[in-house]
């Protein structure tokens, strides 16, 4: 009997990645093939987003797609919560998933193709790592699920329930079996990475032979330990990160923070009812940066939140002028629906809010921009992403991450490959990018 093949379509964040890679690493182990095309796969799989709502309308599209080509579609994910929404479009759908919910999938796929039974997952092997669907050289690493704040603009608690940290022990074993298969660089994500462990009460659990508490300083210095890049994402300003700025400094990980701040005026922070923000924030800013001057930070915001007044805009344009962050994005509010901040009072009008991104986007452009003109002449360090069709290598700098930032186009004499780290002289730099050549 021939193995069964799957056909997996993976929207949203890299938390929605992590969760297709746990499925298409389960469905592997028992001897399903990934098909790269709709029209070999006996099931695909859609792994939606439904964050805001062009990201549902995205999935969707997606979900449409797959099933024009393919017809016998699974839909897992953020927006499974939302069944009706998406049986209403599309009837024909085989199954609706949740996040998380790796066994529904799977169980729902076994009934769309059933799997060959003759597949012994003791020689047919699946690589140590898992299933990536990042390039080989990096990988992101989840380690919580939930969340325990309830931003008023976020619905992801509900989705997706309150902070699960994982078994320090076997976030370490994943992290070290990504490095054995060739993984340079780890980005640590979850939904609240400051605060991993305080559903454990921090409990100490063993990896090596040896305790090392559940709780991000140790899980950062354990890891530190493995020889690869290692960047924190999804960090809220907790007194705890004053920890790690030290370990950033050493070089022992990347000294990268990102901070989704989402704004700086207090009445609209209090409305988003948004975690560990004081107005001391600006202060801590400056010390990291005393103590790490390497230190990037990346934030995203939010304009236009309900009663933003121009008060408040120009507040946050003065914050972003002292804290001179190094990587910014920024949305314009839109109403998700079961959020609690749809209730609230003086929503801003659309023109309002587009002039605000504009002048928000200018004003830290030239902030971003002129952070990077610093770095000319400078030697930094180049991790090795793709060699483009002219044979030349493109990479990033500890202070990009990948997708989100900018990256560093690099000269060489030497042939370079993905996944190569090499030092550079930085030669140029734009609003977002940088250009360098290998020493
Ligand atoms: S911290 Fe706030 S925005 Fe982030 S997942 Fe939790 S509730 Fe949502």
């Amino acid at each position: 009997m021939s193995n069964p093949k799957v056909g997996f379509v993976s929207l949203g964040c890299p938390k929605a990645l992590v969760d297709s890679e746990r499925i298409l690493t389960q469905l592997r182990t028992e001897g399903y093939q990934i098909s790269p095309s709709y029209e070999n796969a006996d099931v695909v799989v859609v792994n939606t987003c439904g964050f805001i709502d062009s990201a549902k309308a995205e999935s969707l599209e997606a979900i449409g797609e797959a099933l024009a080509e393919n017809g016998k579609v699974i839909v897992t994910g953020c927006m499974g919560v939302e069944e009706n929404v998406i049986r209403e479009v599309h009837p024909s759908v085989l199954a609706v998933t949740g996040p998380q919910q790796y066994e529904e999938v799977v169980r729902a796929v076994h009934e769309a193709a059933p799997p060959n039974l003759e597949h012994d997952p003791f020689t047919d092997l699946v690589p140590p790592q898992g299933i990536k669907l990042t390039p080989r050289h990096y990988a992101y690493l989840k380690i919580s699920e939930g969340c325990n704040h309830r931003c008023s603009f976020c619905i992801i608690p509900s989705m997706r329930g309150d902070l699960v940290s994982r078994p320090v022990g076997d976030v370490l074993d994943e992290a070290q079996r990504l490095v054995n298969a060739g993984v340079k660089e780890i980005l640590v994500i979850s939904q609240d990475t400051s605060a991993y462990g305080v559903d454990l009460k921090y409990r100490s659990g063993f990896w090596n032979g040896r305790p090392v508490k559940t709780r991000m300083t140790e899980l950062c210095s354990a890891l530190s330990e493995m020889g690869v890049w290692v960047r924190l994402h999804y960090v809220y300003p907790y007194p705890s990160v004053d920890e790690v700025i030290p370990l950033m400094a050493e070089g022992k990980i990347l000294p990268y923070l990102d901070i989704p701040f989402q704004h700086a005026s207090p009445r609209i922070l209090k409305a988003m009812k948004r975690p560990a923000f004081e107005d001391k924030t600006l202060a801590r800013i400056k010390k990291w940066r005393e103590i790490c001057p390497e230190l990037t930070i990346r934030s995203t915001f939010i304009v236009g939140f309900p009663g933003e007044t121009e008060e408040d805009f120009q507040y946050l344009l003065d914050w972003m002028s002292e804290a001179q962050l190094d990587r910014v994005g920024c949305f314009q509010y839109s109403p998700v629906e079961g959020a609690p901040a749809n209730e609230l009072a003086d929503p801003v009008p659309d023109d309002v809010k587009q002039d605000r991104w504009e002048r928000f986007m200018a004003h830290q452009q030239a902030i971003s921009a002129a952070r990077l003109q610093t770095k000319i002449g400078r030697e930094i360090s180049v991790l090795v992403d793709e060699i483009d069709e002219d044979g030349d290598a493109i990479g990033r700098s500890s202070a990009d991450a990948p997708e989100i930032d900018g990256c560093v186009y690099l000269s060489s004499e030497k042939t370079l490959k993905p996944g190569d780290i090499v030092r550079a002289v930085v030669t140029d730099a734009d609003e977002y990018d940088l250009w360098a050549d290998v020493k």
